[in-house]
């Protein structure tokens, strides 16, 4: 079953040791039944980056 990861923004934001920007939130791991069962520090702008990079086609060399 997905665990959905829920960023509370209400929290301070924590510099990011990655990317230096002060995006890293907590956020709370929560299950499809809607029950808590941790906490994970999660930087909204890497995450970004992931997912982009997952996204992004492979590149080929021209020619
Ligand atoms: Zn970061």
């Amino acid at each position: 079953m997905p665990i959905r990861v829920l960023i509370s923004h209400e929290s301070t934001a924590i510099p990011c040791e990655k990317c230096g920007y002060p995006t890293l939130h907590v956020a709370h791991l929560v299950t499809p039944e809607g029950q808590c069962i941790g906490r994970k520090l999660v930087c909204t702008l890497c995450q970004e980056r992931e997912s982009q990079e997952q996204e992004a086609p492979e590149k080929l060399p021209a020619g």
